[in-house]
């Protein structure tokens, strides 16, 4: 029995391979510079806009509502008090949505809640949600503050309650405070 004679390794394939990965490589990281482009908050685009810059990004980065909310008719009757966010794994990163404090992480009823407090008293609450910083440390919008996972009482692992009170405890609707549109920047002529 002859041994197949080896094949001398062809470099040139390699090379291309090599290429390729990078090639691939790049092209995701200029989808995550896009995406990023297309989501993130630019102040200049609203310049002189108070309400417009004030406006809050998604917790989730590139967050779809499953659920909307729905507006209790009384303060116990039924609704949906936030937004259900789909998350597709159990350790989705949460961002800010707004500049503000945590306030709370812990167990409300068996549910994993975390709360930021904003500068304008807005209680921003989560579930299921863990943080990643400590009670009472300060986060700024867009930075990670906690991951989605534990327990929640309609949420589970696939998505994140996010709701909103005000400083009278009434809920509001979080998508009426997102920025109402994607901001497509181009070069000024
Ligand atoms: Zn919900």
């Amino acid at each position: 029995m002859t041994r197949q004679p080896r094949k001398p390794r062809r470099r040139h394939e390699d090379d291309e391979q090599q290429r390729r990965a990078i090639a691939s490589l790049a092209t995701m990281a200029l989808a995550v510079a896009a995406m990023w482009t297309a989501t993130a908050p630019d102040a200049t685009v609203f310049a002189g806009d108070v309400s417009c810059t004030a406006a809050m990004v998604m917790p989730v980065s590139g967050g779809v509502v499953e659920r909307a909310f729905a507006q209790p008719a009384s303060a116990w009757g039924s609704g949906h008090r936030g937004v259900d966010i789909a998350v597709t794994d159990g350790d989705t990163v949460l961002v800010a949505p707004e500049d503000g404090t945590v306030s709370f992480a812990g167990g409300v009823a068996g549910k994993n809640v975390v709360t930021i407090v904003t500068e304008d008293g807005l209680k921003l609450s989560f579930e299921p949600a863990v943080a990643t910083v400590a009670t009472g440390a300060a986060v700024v919008r867009g930075a990670a503050f906690a991951v989605a996972e534990g327990s929640s009482d309609h949420c589970d692992d696939h998505c994140v309650h996010w709701g909103v009170r005000n400083a009278d405890d009434e809920y509001l609707d979080p998508e009426t405070l997102l920025e109402s549109r994607r901001i497509v920047l181009k070069p000024v002529a």
